[in-house]
């Protein structure tokens, strides 16, 4: 009884913040004391930065973006809405500083597209290390990369093993695209090919912008995988996205639907929250990541 009012009262909490958008509180909102300190590093005052990351335990957040296209129905800067969408949400609910809009990241792939942002591979890898510099510099020192974009999935997890290189004194979190549990609602269409634009994403917009969502316009293009490569599994290549899903599309986002996209929403911010709770509580990694880059300076010495 306890546990199911319990999950109630968050559920309720939650549809509270729904029915606020995080990227456009009210005007009036006061923000000069503690209990309403914003969550978006833009929003503060200098002296209210200082009480954000104190508040914070210096743990910040960067949501990761991208300038693409999503299908014929939803807009270019869907995954940046979205990421921020649920980073923000999850901020208010334990306190973490959010970074400003952020999606250099990679999307070769969709270069033939109208409105795709691409960035050479050295200026993401660039960015982004001065990006997470200038985070920690400011006491940043945990910072975690929410990311909201499959074309990042190698890119992220490279850029974190890549801060074993040069000492840091900072760490970097990386929290990857979320998965639905047993509890997800039953999908219309073939979850197998539900990557980019379809159901589960449509349905996540239709919560987080529906505003920017022509569900009427999903099927104007399709989101089929065309197959145009036969190559066994395991060999790797670049055009492989291309080959699969020329239209930038994968999926049907015709599908989508409110119920859906609750429980993404629901599940990808209580994943953020849980991973902000546990990089507040993490005292291990900084500490291990030193001894590290110490022993690192004399292998020899390094115990056999
Ligand atoms: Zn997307």
């Amino acid at each position: 009884m306890y546990k199911s009012l319990l999950i109630a009262v968050n559920a309720l909490c939650v549809a509270t913040l729904w029915s606020q958008s995080p990227a456009s509180p009210p005007a009036a909102t006061p923000r000069s004391t503690q209990s309403t300190l914003s969550v978006h590093w833009e929003e503060l005052t200098a002296a209210e930065f200082r009480e954000a990351i104190t508040r914070a335990q210096g743990t910040c957040l960067l949501p990761f973006g991208i300038m693409e296209k999503h299908g014929p129905h939803l807009p270019l800067g869907n995954d940046l809405l979205n990421v921020r969408y649920a980073a923000l949400n999850a901020a208010q609910q334990e306190y973490a500083v959010v970074f400003p809009e952020y999606y250099f990241g990679q999307i070769a792939e969709a270069t033939h597209q109208p409105g795709t942002v691409a960035y050479s591979r050295r200026l993401q890898l660039d960015l982004l290390q001065e990006t997470t510099d200038e985070m920690a510099r400011n006491g940043c020192k945990k910072v975690i990369i929410v990311n909201g974009h499959g074309g990042n999935n190698s890119l992220l997890p490279y850029f974190a093993q890549t801060q074993l290189d040069t000492p840091h004194d900072y760490v970097v979190y990386v929290e990857g695209l979320p998965e639905g549990g047993p509890d997800e609602p039953k999908h219309k269409s073939n979850p197998a090919t539900d990557m980019h634009a379809g159901e589960s994403e449509t349905s996540l917009s239709m919560i987080a912008r529906p505003d920017l969502v022509h569900q009427d316009r999903a099927a104007q293009e399709s989101g089929a995988d065309q197959a145009r490569q036969q190559l066994p599994e395991g060999l790797y290549t670049g055009i492989w996205w291309y080959a699969r899903f020329p239209n930038h599309y994968a999926g049907e986002g015709a599908a989508a639907s409110r119920a859906l996209g609750e429980y993404e929403a629901r599940t990808w911010i209580t994943g953020i929250v849980q991973a902000i709770r546990a990089v507040k509580a993490d005292q291990e990694s900084l500490r291990l990541q030193n001894e590290f880059y110490e022993r690192s300076r004399h292998p020899l010495d390094t115990p056999q």
